[in-house]
């Protein structure tokens, strides 16, 4: 294995599968599946989940909600989902820890670092909902914080697209894929793989990520196998 800990990034788009908003049940039952094939080998694995399927902060502004109050409804939408996620990583047998960057105590622990690292090394997977527990973050930005706290080998940036291409390739075809870049070349050419904030934490700690497809299957063992899959940014 090439990895002994790793931080998945989980988009809560990603969760709404084939429909326009919400979850769905076999996206849920998919990822957990390719969860627990990681899972099995030995792998620590931490999750953060995103809640744009729910609620975005930002779009709560275009409709007369309050930035920050936006903002905390999102980290809501965050705990939903990653309560639904550890109920299918559950079902498929594996031990769960939902720890939270706000207080809610009736469903999931507070955030507590050293905690944290001890669920994984008993073999918990650990999901970190609410965010980082403030406004105007992202759960990207959550991903690359917790990746460090927790001393996670790299990020593991689950998306739709198999990785970061010169161009947005919905739009461009003559868009061209990376299989590796530098922090330093991706910063120069503004490539589209996290928010400012969260690329800074990765690369001011070298904290190598990858973007990859989620929903091809085996993808995510393929990577902690060590097989070249997505874009590697290190
Ligand atoms: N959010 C926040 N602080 C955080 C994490 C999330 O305020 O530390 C809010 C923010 O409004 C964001 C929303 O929660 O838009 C949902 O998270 P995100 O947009 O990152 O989800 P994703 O795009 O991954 O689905």
């Amino acid at each position: 294995m090439k990895y002994k800990r790793i931080l998945l990034k989980l988009s809560g788009e990603a969760l709404m599968g084939e429909k326009q908003h919400g979850i769905d049940s076999n996206r849920l039952e998919q990822y957990a599946d390719e969860i627990k094939s990681a899972h099995d080998k030995g792998l620590e694995i931490a999750i953060v989940i995103g809640g744009g399927n729910i609620f975005r902060g930002v779009d709560g502004e275009k409709s007369g909600i309050d930035r920050v109050q936006g903002d905390y409804m999102g980290m809501l939408a965050t705990v939903i989902n990653a309560m639904a996620l550890q109920s299918a990583l559950e079902k498929h047998g594996m031990y769960t820890r939902l720890m939270s960057g706000l207080k809610m105590e009736q469903v999931c622990e507070p955030f507590i670092r050293r905690r944290a690292i001890r669920h994984l090394e008993k073999g918990r997977i650990v999901i970190f909902g609410a965010g980082i527990g403030n406004p105007y973050f992202t759960t990207d930005s959550t991903a690359s914080l917790r990746a460090i706290e927790i001393e996670s080998d790299v990020v593991l940036k689950g998306t739709r697209v198999d990785g970061v291409y010169t161009a947005d390739p919905e739009k461009d075809p003559a868009a061209t894929k990376y299989n590796e870049v530098s922090f330093q070349e991706a910063y120069e050419k503004g490539l589209n793989i996290m928010d400012m904030t969260a690329f800074t934490l990765c690369m001011e700690n070298n904290l190598p990520i990858i973007v990859f497809d989620m929903n091809k299957s085996g993808n995510l063992l393929n990577i902690v196998n060590g097989k070249e899959v997505g874009t590697l940014i290190s």
